[in-house]
């Protein structure tokens, strides 16, 4: 496709979804099927401006889950392209079935664990860890495979992923920030803030 609009339509007209899909990042949790663990819309806005996708570029989605974060980066261009990592196979099915929904079926959904399975895969431009960080080896493994000028972007929202994320910012330097969202929910008759879990995320530049 030339157009990311031709794309979109396509999308619409191939896959039925009846959903027009915007051209911002952060589109709506329910365009994907998923189980809950999703990285919420604002989250993941944030996390694609700091992987900073430019054209024709790789990413790494690691521990993809819905596989929501590789699908957002294949719809800025189509010559994105991403690699979809997740140990789960129910999961990685659904990742292959939101890529078809959402229009980019050429996500590639590797199904197995994180550092081992990274061995084959084609060095990335951009990495994304969503789940595994904290697994032996991994950070490193990826960081080693990283682009020259690649950016890496971690997640957490356990103490233990924090702890990883705090040594390696101690390590390598890059950003640090915490990112909180609260959500207006019924409380009774009346409404009240739902606050999410804080994700603490981890931004370097190779
Ligand atoms: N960004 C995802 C949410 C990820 S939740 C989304 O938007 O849907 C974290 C995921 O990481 C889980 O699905 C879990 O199965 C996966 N995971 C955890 N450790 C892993 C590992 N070592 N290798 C591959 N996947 C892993």
């Amino acid at each position: 496709f030339d157009d990311i609009n031709e794309l979109n339509v396509v999308a619409i007209e191939l896959y039925g979804t009846g959903r027009i899909l915007p051209l911002s990042n952060g589109l709506d949790d329910d365009l994907f099927e998923h189980y809950g663990q999703i990285t919420k819309r604002e989250v993941r806005a944030v996390t694609l401006s700091a992987l900073a996708p430019r054209r024709g570029e790789l990413l790494w989605d690691i521990g993809a889950g819905s596989g929501s974060i590789g699908i957002e980066w294949m719809l800025r261009h189509p010559s994105m392209r991403a690699i979809a990592v997740e140990r789960n196979p129910v999961r990685a099915a659904r990742a292959c079935r939101n890529a078809q929904t959402c229009g980019v079926p050429d996500l590639k959904v590797v199904e197995g664990t994180a550092p081992g399975v990274l061995t084959d895969l084609d060095d990335p431009d951009a990495i994304f860890i969503g789940g595994g960080g904290s697994e032996n080896g991994l950070l490193e493994a990826a960081a080693a495979r990283l682009k020259p000028g690649g950016r890496l972007v971690a997640n957490a929202v356990t103490l233990e992923m924090e702890t990883v994320l705090l040594a390696a910012h101690a390590r390598l330097g890059g950003q640090f920030i915490r990112l909180q969202v609260s959500r207006v929910e019924p409380v009774g008759s009346m409404q009240g803030w739902k606050v999410a879990m804080p994700v603490t995320q981890w931004i370097w530049q190779k």
